[in-house]
């Protein structure tokens, strides 16, 4: 199963008619690509990380996130593709049946577990003890929520690596920020990241600086567009059809639809200057939030 990482993802370039009008080209990074069941940027945060679960000679994963959480899908899917164990520390009630992204990660052979919102907010400093019956914390390598750590921005910066076509923007969809933040990190000074939120945080670029301080001065945050996380509008979702009929590109609902149509309408206004070249990242998503399956 490991063979079937498509690394380096492609770069595919974009015809797009308003970016042309303006002399805008736009290419995307096709991480969605990396992997069917591992999530787009979710295998560039879990890279390093496994690599060190492996060297501590640890036999579980565990992690925590929402009933929709890519993350939880992409752990789930990682560890038995390295056969580790993986927990799930999900936030809130069990519903059954379970929806896609938990029956995916329990096929792939993940134990869940259920907290209320109360419990979860305070999730560090769970009693795992209490909550697991076999819990072995010797054995088990805990990644933070979304997978952000110091080891996922490694892997994050690696996208940047493999491009070789020169560009001015690199434009990324930021839940946690920890893509985003890893491409910073890898950028020539000339060059500038833009993540576009989908959640709201007003302090999420200013907490990135402050935890890398060395991060490119030109990088910045832009907040959602669209209010909630997950929250879709009809232009939202007609967005991501046109896109999906013209490009044959499918694009999820809450990431990279978002980030796309926050990018164009960015161009229509005059954001970027005329001559740039602006790479977007397609982090994945769209197993877990296909506008098809759902509108
Ligand atoms: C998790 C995820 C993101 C956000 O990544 P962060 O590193 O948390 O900012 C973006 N796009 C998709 C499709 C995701 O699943």
């Amino acid at each position: 199963m490991k063979e079937a990482l498509q690394l380096p993802s492609p770069l595919q370039k974009l015809e797009i008619e308003i970016a042309k009008q303006k002399n805008i080209q736009i290419y995307l990074k096709r991480d969605d690509l990396i992997h069917p069941s591992i999530s787009g940027n979710k295998w560039r945060k879990l890279k390093y990380n496994i690599q060190q679960a492996q060297q501590e000679n640890k036999q579980t994963l565990l992690t925590f996130g929402g009933a929709f959480s890519n993350h939880i899908s992409a752990t789930a899917a990682t560890g038995k593709m390295f056969g580790l164990k993986t927990i799930g520390i999900i936030r809130g009630e069990e519903h059954q049946p379970l929806n896609k992204t938990l029956q995916f990660a329990t096929d792939c052979g993940m134990q869940l577990f259920y907290v209320d919102r109360e419990k979860y907010r305070k999730k560090n400093n769970l009693d795992f003890q209490a909550l697991i019956p076999d819990f072995d914390k010797e054995k088990t390598y805990i990644l933070p929520e979304g997978g952000a750590n110091a080891l996922a921005i490694k892997g994050c910066a690696e996208i940047v690596d493999e491009l070789n076509t020169p560009f001015d923007y690199i434009v990324c969809a930021c839940g946690t920020g920890t893509t985003i933040a890893g491409i910073a990190t890898n950028l020539q000074a000339h060059q500038q990241a833009i993540g576009i939120a989908v959640l709201k945080n007003e302090h999420l670029e200013q907490e990135i600086r402050q935890q890398i301080p060395s991060i490119n001065a030109r990088f910045s945050i832009l907040p959602t567009r669209f209010g909630a996380y997950a929250k879709t509008t009809p232009e939202l979702i007609n967005f991501i059809k046109q896109f999906y009929s013209e490009h044959h590109i499918l694009l999820d609902y809450v990431y990279t639809g978002k980030m796309m149509l926050t990018l164009f309408q960015l161009i229509e206004e005059y954001y970027f200057p005329e001559n740039s070249t602006i790479i977007a990242i397609h982090t994945g998503g769209t197993k877990n939030a296909n506008v098809f399956d759902v509108f």
